[in-house]
């Protein structure tokens, strides 16, 4: 809930306006004829474009892929040549993925999480709600100068 600067009502949406070169964040009615600068909302965009996020971006495989999987083949005791055989695909290409030269192909990537039991990609979802914690970084900036403007008026 923000608080209208000028007439102290409380609101969702608020306006950030120019008055006399100081910027103020004020309610509807107040703002009106004023050139806004900027609209501040607490319904929260947030949600939607994390939606939209979640729809349209697949599993992606994580950074530490070739740490996961060597250390899972060797918990199990397999020798790299006989998990390629398990999977059949080329020892030199599990060489090759498990020092990290080499991203897995999707179809590799489920082989691998399935015969060994372990997770090589994260959600798409997680990183949504990771880029979600960033975007609410200038809320509270906002917030912080809202009170320093407050601080400086007394
Ligand atoms: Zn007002």
């Amino acid at each position: 809930m923000y608080e209208c600067e000028i007439c102290g009502k409380k609101a969702d949406t608020v306006y950030r306006i120019m008055i006399d070169s100081a910027e103020m964040l004020v309610c509807r009615s107040c703002a009106s004829g004023k050139k806004v600068l900027q609209e501040l909302s607490e319904s929260k965009p947030a949600q939607a474009t994390r939606e939209k996020k979640r729809a349209d971006s697949a599993d992606e495989v994580i950074a530490d892929y070739g740490g996961e999987i060597r250390k899972a083949r060797e918990r199990m005791n397999i020798p790299i040549n006989v998990l390629a055989e398990m999977l059949n695909e080329k020892e030199s290409t599990l060489h090759r993925v498990e020092s990290g030269k080499m991203l897995p192909s999707i179809g590799l990537t489920a082989k691998l999480e399935k015969e060994l039991g372990i997770k090589l990609t994260s959600k798409a979802d997680e990183k949504a709600n990771a880029e979600m914690h960033g975007k609410e970084e200038p809320i509270t900036l906002g917030d912080a100068a809202v009170q320093k403007k407050k601080e400086n008026g007394r």
